[in-house]
């Protein structure tokens, strides 16, 4: 038998036996997506998900090494669009060849919260939105932004203001 003909457990939980059969196991796949979809927030989509994995056959561990990687939909923190946001993350993970799974379910949870980011940008100078009247600052100024830069605007408050 020989790991390139393995079938994956659609559950990601591999059987400890067949791994130590097979000497230990090296490949990448497709993974379900509707497998993973509750670990993020609402207003994030995940639309991909691939798993690059080696799993070591070692003297009393199995030593798991490989990737997550795939493409999550978030609302860019500035201007709020959404975009496709590419993502990897290493996987690290050692199990006991006692254990009568390796889950490899369980792991690649474990890893994903990783990749949901505290400020998601659409380009790195995202103009974002106009905080007055909420006009996309990449699609075209609005007025009110022109008032404000303008010298003219701050003596126009000052006049306001007596
Ligand atoms: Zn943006
Ligand atoms: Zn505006």
């Amino acid at each position: 038998m020989d790991y390139k003909n393995y079938e994956i457990p659609k559950n990601l939980k591999f059987k400890m036996e067949d791994i130590l059969a097979l000497k230990g196991f090296e490949g990448s796949f497709l993974a379900d997506v509707k497998d993973f979809a509750d670990i993020f927030p609402e207003e994030e989509k995940l639309k991909k998900i691939t798993l690059k994995l080696k799993m070591s056959v070692l003297s009393k561990d199995i030593l798991i090494k490989g990737e997550v990687a795939g493409i999550l939909e978030v609302p860019c923190s500035r201007c709020l669009r959404r975009f496709d946001k590419q993502f990897k993350e290493e996987i690290n993970a050692l199990t006991s060849k006692r254990d009568k799974i390796i889950d490899i379910m369980y792991i690649t949870r474990q890893t994903l919260p990783l990749v949901v980011g505290i400020q998601d940008l659409c380009s790195k100078d995202c103009k974002g939105l106009c905080p007055i009247c909420g006009t996309n600052l990449n699609e075209g100024q609005c007025k009110c932004r022109e008032e404000k830069f303008s010298p003219f605007a701050c003596l126009k408050d000052k006049f306001k203001s007596k």
